[in-house]
């Protein structure tokens, strides 16, 4: 054999090695066969739907600071230990101040006599003893040039039109708009203001508008939509319209909440910690399926399947059910500021908060460098269609005090399906729910935060206050934050990462 042959023969192993390690995969085997065991335990028999079942129909609606959330918190933490997860808790906050719905009452008293149908916003301060009775004034969308051609007296009740809903836009335009009709509706010296239900058929729903824990600066009320417009064509065709409203809601003082923590330590560093999160509080009129039932016993389940699997990743797994979501991102403030000591190591929040409808792909909060990484996770299920990931970052959900303190943070972005409709209203129930869509969420979600702790490496560094700060710019974020006024507690350093 001369020289030349044994070079050709040692290039071709060199290649068919080569060849053979191109193929192997990118993750070791074993992470690949903890991947494939998580995903058949999430898919498999599991008590997904009975958990979710007990957490709607037995339990219910469950606004933060009542009876029903609390025993929600217990039902999820014996729902933890039953997963099988190392440890599982609730830790207590502080909500600032409670609220709850009187017995509220509405009705048109001239020019005809009839019963309204409505519900207390949120967060509205209570009407004075007796309710109000005054002169109804139609400010169509509640624009300036609206405001300047009603001209309200003081002391009026404003009614503010709407459209019907149909998109994720829509209902980010409903909010959007209101901080500047209220605005409006302040300096007029309106008494009240009713807003026409942006849903058909007599559909209510516990809308908000004040999202820092704090009673509201005027009396309001959803009016059903069909309602509503019966009240602008009689002003429309001249009559003068009074109306009697009667909100008796109740104000208290601070109030014991509690978020629900479980864990899975980590084999290698249990000090880093990859976060999944849902919020378990509800409004009150349906059962909070949707919104966000559906997702809480995703996170249960998800721990649940990983523990099945014996998938113990390098780092620490930790599960949490918030409260507060819906008075403020309240329980996930709280969280990041009791925690403020291990930020550092917390590697990255998940969050699921869209409802049932199918999973595109990850919101990643303007971190479009944790994508590769992500992409990487996801390898094993490519074939599911959930990797259409957006850079974008919006206000709305918990990951919002995790991205200000320069954590990565990856919100399930979900097709719209049948949230909008039953968004916070009294429809929002179990029969909406389709379980085998939430089953391949879990198994998703699961294998998201599984790789996430496994990986050698970070997906992401946390950023500095100031690449917050340009995040938030670029993104948009920074408007969001001051018309709802979270802006100044950014600027004062009261939310978000310290200067
Ligand atoms: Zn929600």
């Amino acid at each position: 054999m001369n020289a030349k042959n044994l070079l050709a023969r040692w290039l071709r192993l060199f290649l068919l090695v080569s060849l053979l390690l191109a193929a192997w995969p990118v993750q070791p085997q074993s992470s690949n066969d903890a991947v494939q065991k998580i995903i058949a335990a999430a898919l498999g028999p599991g008590p997904l739907a009975e958990n979710l079942r007990q957490l709607t129909d037995e339990i219910g609606g469950r606004m933060s600071g009542t009876p029903a959330m609390r025993r929600a918190a217990e039902w999820a933490v014996t729902a933890f230990r039953q997963a099988g997860v190392d440890t599982a808790r609730t830790e207590p906050f502080t909500l600032p101040t409670s609220w709850s719905e009187g017995a509220t009452r509405l009705e048109v008293i001239a020019p005809v006599a009839f019963p309204v149908q409505a519900v207390s916003l949120a967060w509205s301060p209570p009407t004075p003893a007796g309710g109000l009775e005054a002169d109804l004034v139609d400010v169509g969308m509640g624009t300036e040039a609206e405001f300047a051609r009603a001209r309200p007296a003081r002391g009026s009740i404003l009614l503010v039109h709407s459209q019907v809903i149909r998109t994720w836009a829509d209902l980010f335009d409903e909010y959007n708009r209101a901080p500047a009709i209220l605005d409006q509706a302040v300096a007029s010296g309106a008494a009240a203001v009713l807003w026409m239900s942006s849903r058909e058929q007599g559909l209510l729903y516990r809308h908000i508008h004040n999202f820092l824990g704090q009673i509201d600066r005027l009396p309001q009320a959803l009016v059903a939509r069909e309602d509503a417009q019966r009240m602008a064509r009689l002003l429309a065709a001249g009559r003068r319209v009074r109306v009697r409203l009667d909100l008796p809601n109740r104000v208290g003082g601070p109030v014991e909440e509690r978020n629900v923590v479980a864990e899975i330590r980590g084999r290698e560093r249990p000090e880093e910690i990859v976060l999944l999160g849902a919020h378990l509080d509800s409004w009150d009129l349906g059962t909070g399926a949707l919104d966000n039932g559906c997702n809480a016993a995703l996170v249960i389940d998800a721990a649940r399947a990983i523990v099945a699997a014996g998938a113990r990743p390098r780092r620490t797994l930790r599960f949490v059910l918030w409260s507060g979501e819906e008075q403020g991102l309240i329980g996930s403030w709280q969280y990041v500021q009791q925690h403020r000591a291990e930020l550092d190591q917390i590697v990255a929040y998940v969050n699921f908060d869209e409802g049932i409808g199918r999973v595109v792909g990850y919101s990643l909060g303007g971190r479009a460098d944790i994508e590769p990484a992500l992409r990487e996770i996801l390898q094993p299920i490519e074939s599911w269609g959930a990797n259409a990931h957006t850079a974008d970052a919006f206000l709305g959900t918990d990951n919002f005090d995790f991205l200000l303190e320069g954590i990565p943070t990856l919100v399930a972005t979900q097709e719209e399906h049948n949230y909008i409709t039953n968004y916070h209203a009294s429809s929002d129930t179990l029969d909406k729910i389709d379980i085998r869509e939430l089953k391949l969420h879990t198994a998703l979600a699961a294998v998201t935060v599984y790789g996430i702790a496994e990986r050698e490496q970070r997906i992401g560094p946390r950023l500095t206050r100031g690449e917050v700060e340009a995040l938030l710019r670029r993104t948009g974020l920074d408007q969001q934050m001051q018309r709802f006024g979270f802006w100044l507690l950014w600027e004062r350093g009261e939310r978000g990462r310290q200067p």
